[in-house]
């Protein structure tokens, strides 16, 4: 059974108007593996408990802290805390790293397809920093990242940086609810015909990593099971029950 430890926040980063990163000091969190998560527990003054899981959206090598990246909810009860009361400094209970199947090592491989819907990107992220952070050539890589608006789109900056210096990692996003002038990425949910581009550009991967909302996460993997890849070679992790 993993403990709980106490994870004391180092740092603040607003990612989107919705979004924000927590640098965080673990000092005895042990290794993982890019893809697993964290559960957090918050107890209210009266004894109150809630617990969540969040991903860990660092490297599992090279970073100096375990970061999260926590999506508000408006009607959520843990999200809200975490946006609008938790500080640098402020403390709260931490267990991990937990999960199997969806995690990637450097052993496993390519090309590596990831498909992520709206915070379903976080994990993919840790894939990508720790992909980016090995010695030698690095496998090839698509990251297909749906949102509703490119406001919206989590570490933009970063993964538009990765694009632009590594030939061998394909970016595509999709913004299904709304489009910036001139836009020419994807405008509409993931569908087949785009799944298409991206392998047609990527090969046929070796694994697969689909993390979403719930419907999200059911749609993208029975299209690519539709397309052939070997559901074996398909990982999944469902964050929530509403679509992106
Ligand atoms: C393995 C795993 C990893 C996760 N990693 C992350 C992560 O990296 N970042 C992140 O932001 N979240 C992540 N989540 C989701 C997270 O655990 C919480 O469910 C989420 O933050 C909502 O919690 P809440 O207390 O704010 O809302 P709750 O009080 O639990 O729910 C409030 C309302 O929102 C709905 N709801 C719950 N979750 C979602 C959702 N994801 N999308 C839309 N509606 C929802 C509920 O059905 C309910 O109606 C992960 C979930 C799992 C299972």
């Amino acid at each position: 059974m993993v403990e709980w430890q106490v994870a004391t926040v180092k740092r603040v980063l607003v990612e989107t108007p919705r979004v924000k990163s927590f640098g965080l000091d673990v000092p005895d969190f042990g290794r993982f593996r890019a893809g697993q998560h964290v559960d957090i527990r918050l107890t209210a003054p009266d004894g109150y408990q809630a617990q969540r899981s969040y991903s860990i959206a660092s490297a599992p090598e090279g970073a100096d802290e375990l970061q999260i990246t926590v999506e508000l909810i408006e009607d959520g009860e843990v999200s809200p805390y975490f946006h609008d009361v938790v500080r640098e400094g402020d403390q709260f209970e931490l267990r991990g790293p937990i999960g199997g199947p969806f995690t990637w090592t450097v052993n496993q491989g390519g090309p590596l397809l990831l498909v992520g819907g709206g915070s379903g990107v976080v994990p993919l992220m840790s894939m990508l920093r720790r992909r980016a952070a090995r010695e030698g050539e690095p496998v090839e890589a698509a990251l297909l990242y749906s949102s509703r608006s490119l406001d919206e789109v989590i570490y933009r900056d970063e993964l538009e940086r990765m694009a632009g210096e590594d030939q061998r990692f394909d970016l595509s996003l999709t913004l299904t609810r709304e489009q910036p002038p001139g836009w020419s990425g994807g405008a509409r949910r993931v569908d087949m015909q785009m799944l298409d581009g991206v392998i047609d550009r990527l090969g046929e991967p070796g694994m697969s990593y689909v993390c979403g909302p719930t419907g999200f996460v059911e749609s993208v993997a029975s299209l690519l099971v539709d397309r052939g890849l070997a559901p074996e070679t398909i990982r999944t992790e469902r964050f929530g029950p509403t679509g992106t």
